[in-house]
């Protein structure tokens, strides 16, 4: 039973930082921010733009950079010892963020894994119209991409508004 706690723990805390990066790519980051600019910014006002044109991407055009980064994570802590099965967890789920983010684009009537279908039904996996609320305007709520769990939470708490007045003024879209 603990375990089965932890192994939600884990998710919860990859959905959060899904959550996180997506807060600051809408909130701060822009096309002109160094590196990161070209490779995510542009994308990610695209899809604000047209929440289905990502769905024309392969599987490695849109996760190659997460895998990239969980890779490097486990070699890191495995050099340092450091790898648990709370990692390894941590590191699939956040790998494959972009990919559930995908799934819950593709409505009902669309074509998906008819597992990825159930998983969402069964309220494992983030639902389409949960993220679809992230889509309606002013796009300041449901950051995170995992699961339906923390959204309602973190936006009830009005978490990102006390983060943004931390972080400063955000950027104009
Ligand atoms: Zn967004
Ligand atoms: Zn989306």
């Amino acid at each position: 039973m603990f375990i089965l706690l932890k192994a939600i723990g884990v998710i919860l805390v990859a959905d959060f930082v899904t959550g996180f990066v997506h807060w600051l790519e809408d909130s701060y980051w822009s096309p002109e921010t160094p590196i990161l600019g070209k490779w995510l910014i542009e994308a990610n006002l695209e899809h604000h733009k047209n929440g289905q044109a990502f769905l024309k991407k392969s599987w490695l055009a849109s996760s190659w950079d997460l895998y990239l980064t969980g890779m490097i994570t486990l070699m890191t802590a495995y050099y340092l010892n450091f790898l648990t099965w709370e990692l390894w967890l941590f590191v699939i789920i956040s790998m494959n963020a972009n990919q559930i983010h995908k799934w819950a684009h593709i409505t009902r009537y669309e074509n998906k894994p008819n597992i990825i279908g159930l998983l969402q039904k069964m309220y494992i996996l983030q639902r389409t119209d949960h993220h679809g609320q992230h889509h309606r305007k002013p796009n300041n709520s449901h950051y995170c991409v995992i699961t339906n769990i923390l959204n309602p939470v973190l936006d009830r708490l009005q978490f990102w508004r006390m983060l943004e007045s931390v972080f400063g003024q955000k950027k104009s879209v």
